[in-house]
């Protein structure tokens, strides 16, 4: 059985922790450290079959069940961080596959990646230091002593495209290389809607006071486990001033004269390109 027949994994795949029993076929996603095993022939990059996982002949140290297309299980497996590549195949970052495989499947990498972090991360109880072990009944890791729960580790953030009539406020990290502007982001904090976020972090980092937001998607960013949350949000009050401990430069730029063209791999590519589309059609 080959990847391409198990269709479209967005109406296809379920989530489960628990793998059928009996399966005559399954897919492997094979972790090691940050890295994850593909084919050296880049016209096939997909999960390894279960011929493909046994030819490697790889060691697993966990093997988790991520979920089930028609029955068929596809596992995250972790293997030690320093093992050799088997021949015919090669370890590349998360970041490598970003753009190169449909975005369902690089969701469901980064779904792998993240559970064998958290399993690696979850072994012992952060509250008494005893041992845990694994749940039957849902995804999580129990303390043996002392009961507590872990569940895999998840981060919400915002980001935010912020206008002036047709006018984006984009800003330039301190950390960015080249001329590279993008929309303002930051974690939501314990106590904080999403939307008293974005209020806190527009301010903190630019000094301006904003209104109208409204929704417009998520994204799953396993960097290492972010979900970003995108607005769109309207100028209300008050001159730019940077956070120059985070910030660079921040400006505001005329729709049809951005810095750079957003990338369209990540969500704030796509609240810049919303924003573009509906400037060129005088909707804003
Ligand atoms: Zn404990």
């Amino acid at each position: 059985m080959d990847w391409q027949s198990l269709g479209h994994l967005a109406t296809t795949f379920e989530s489960t922790h628990i793998a059928p029993e009996g399966a005559a076929a399954a897919f492997y996603i094979v972790v090691s450290g940050d890295d994850l095993l593909i084919r050296d022939d880049d016209s096939d990059i997909s999960p390894l079959s279960l011929d493909d996982w046994r030819w490697c002949g790889l060691e697993a140290r966990s093997e988790h069940c991520l979920g089930v297309v028609n029955q068929v299980p596809i596992f995250a497996v972790e293997v030690d961080e320093d093992v050799d590549q088997p021949e015919g195949y090669g370890f590349e970052s998360l970041w490598w596959f970003l753009g190169k495989v449909d975005s369902d499947l690089f969701y469901l990498l980064g779904r792998a990646k993240q559970i064998i972090e958290w399993h690696r991360t979850h072994r012992f109880c952060g509250q008494c230091g005893s041992e845990t072990s694994l749940n039957q009944g849902d995804r999580s890791y129990q303390c043996g002593d002392c009961r507590l729960f872990f569940y895999p580790r998840l981060s919400p953030s915002i980001i935010v495209c912020v206008n002036k009539g047709t006018e984006i406020l984009l800003a330039k990290n301190v950390n960015a290389r080249g001329n590279f502007y993008s929309t303002l982001a930051g974690f939501v904090e314990p106590g904080e809607s999403i939307e008293t976020t974005v209020h806190r972090e527009v301010f903190e980092e630019v000094g301006i006071r904003v209104k109208n937001l409204k929704y417009f998607s998520s994204q799953s960013w396993p960097f290492p486990n972010s979900l970003m949350l995108g607005f769109h949000a309207e100028y209300d009050s008050g001159d730019i001033t940077i956070q120059e401990a985070e910030l660079a430069d921040a400006q505001w730029f005329p729709y049809d004269q951005l810095p750079n063209p957003p990338a369209m791999i990540s969500i704030s590519g796509w609240l810049i390109n919303d924003f573009v589309q509906r400037a060129s059609r005088g909707e804003v």
